[in-house]
């Protein structure tokens, strides 16, 4: 069967996703090895790669392309690597072209330098300062949402922002899920706070030798099932991770050198997005298909690894000799039992990024909520800094000391990036799903992680999620994975769970 206008069409898609990861390249760069005098002629280098992918996707010659490709398909099924790779192309690129080139370029304009505005704003912890370029930023995204009116019965303008890092759910479903977190997560902090019982996890913190720390975290990746040299470890002051391609995996941490946990839960949480992507089959290579879109269920890879493995009592116990070894003055007399109750400890904080895996998610309720509010012009923005302590105090019992601990303690709103934080909440979620499922389907998963033998649980994660790629949207996915919609019981019961054997609750 001839099919020259899908060769032809994955040949483009192939260059734009050429495109897309030379770029990334270039921003794990900056982010890692970068001389700091190289900042400006490498934002100028990113834009200008950013600005020849997007032409090329919303080029009418792409259009056609997909259009004749279409026509090449005949009756494959929906999951077909060539049935999805036209779908998925197709609403990329109608996607792409309701945005005038303008707004793009002003988007980005403004978001630059609202970043540096927040930087200073944080520093002072002035609020004010940063106000105006958050309205702008605001404005602009009402604008940026006005150009999906119609877009796949799009309601709300909070929809067209969402669907940006979760395609397909809409302001609605993720109000009901984050709902249902909130009321199940709030009873259990409660009872947590009441059962009297404190969590002694000072063995985390003090002096941890630097050189130490890298070797553990270098080590805590090596034994897990990555593919041998597709990987490195790097420092870098935020944490991410980046798939060159899914064979060329940046894996970026931090170290603190009076805190041990970033070098267990951080790497293990960056090195599960990396899986994910190290996941994917060669046949989805270097297309659209190639790096799982929704941000929350990359999330629930992070997630799964970070807390459900590596927090968990077995992990922590084949780890442990691995732990003594390197850190004797600190951890040789220190018990399993111990580390593991301190990995999770529960109590509520500032700051969301030092938040533990249970009031972390009211940290990210709290922002969608303001965020919904923002959109529906329920709130001014100036009244934000108020909102937000108002909330935290309810939601945590914190009072907030001034803004830059409160509503400027995240770069995302200086970013733009309005829709962003639910997906971390709902990457909880998934994962607690999936967890579910393995733990069904591998009863003794358990006992594995305790012998280090994390293959079965990796095959699982490849064979039921990993392969799919980016073919379907998340509603979908889900569906496929765990037979079901998006359900936050498991994962709320998993923590009560965790819960009851710390603190008796
Ligand atoms: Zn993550």
């Amino acid at each position: 069967l001839a099919q020259a206008k899908l060769d032809e069409l994955r040949e483009r898609l192939g260059e734009i996703s050429d495109l897309g990861r030379a770029r990334a390249l270039l921003a794990w760069d900056e982010h890692t090895y970068m001389p700091p005098a190289g900042i400006e002629p490498r934002s100028e280098q990113l834009a200008t790669l950013a600005r020849i992918r997007h032409e090329r996707l919303i080029s009418d010659e792409l259009g056609r392309l997909i259009d004749a490709a279409s026509a090449e398909l005949d009756s494959a099924p929906y999951d077909s690597d060539d049935v999805s790779l036209v779908r998925v192309a197709r609403r990329g690129w109608e996607k792409a072209r309701r945005v005038p080139a303008d707004l793009r370029a002003e988007m980005t304009r403004v978001s630059s330098l609202a970043e540096h505005a927040w930087e200073d704003a944080r520093a002072n912890s002035d609020f004010g300062a940063f106000l105006p370029h958050l309205e702008r930023n605001v404005e602009l995204r009402r604008r940026y949402a006005d150009c999906f009116e119609g877009f796949e019965g799009f309601e709300h303008e909070y929809d067209a922002l969402l669907d940006d890092f979760e395609p397909g759910m809409t302001t609605a479903e993720v109000a009901a899920v984050l709902g249902d977190l909130r009321d199940g997560v709030q009873p259990l902090i409660a009872a947590i706070a009441d059962s009297g019982v404190t969590v002694d996890d000072s063995c985390l913190y003090g002096e941890y030798r630097l050189a130490a720390q890298e070797d553990l975290a270098k080590e805590l990746v090596a034994r897990l099932p990555l593919q041998e040299g597709a990987w490195r470890l790097d420092t870098t002051v935020h944490p991410f991770a980046s798939a060159i391609s899914p064979a060329d995996l940046r894996i970026t941490t931090r170290f603190d050198t009076n805190y041990l946990g970033t070098s267990v839960w951080s790497v293990l949480h960056e090195a599960g997005h990396a899986m994910y992507e190290n996941g994917v089959p060669r046949a989805l290579w270097r297309s659209p298909l190639a790096s799982p879109s929704s941000l929350g269920f990359h999330e629930s890879q992070s997630r799964l690894w970070e807390n459900w493995v590596g927090r968990s009592r077995p992990y922590l116990d084949q780890i442990m000799p691995e732990l003594r070894d390197l850190f004797p003055e600190r951890l040789g007399d220190v018990d399993v039992e111990t580390i593991y109750r301190a990995a999770n400890k529960v109590e509520p904080s500032l700051i969301r990024v030092e938040a533990d895996q249970v009031t972390y998610n009211l940290h990210i309720i709290l922002r969608f909520e303001l965020e919904l509010e923002i959109f529906a012009n329920r709130i001014e923005l100036r009244d934000l800094p108020d909102a937000w302590n108002a909330r935290m105090r309810d939601y945590l019992g914190v009072e907030v000391p001034d803004d830059a601990n409160g509503v400027l303690q995240d770069v995302h709103w200086a970013d733009g990036m309005f829709g962003y934080f639910p997906t971390y909440a709902l990457g909880n979620v998934i994962a607690g799903q999936l967890w579910e499922r393995i733990t069904i389907e591998i009863p003794d998963v358990e006992e594995h992680i305790g012998r280090g033998e994390l293959v079965p649980l990796r095959d699982w994660l490849r064979e039921n999620l990993h392969r799919h790629g980016n073919k379907f949207m998340p509603k979908e996915l889900i569906e496929r994975v765990v037979g079901g919609r998006i359900d936050v019981q498991p994962y709320v019961g998993q923590l009560r769970k965790r819960a009851s054997e710390i603190y008796g609750v």
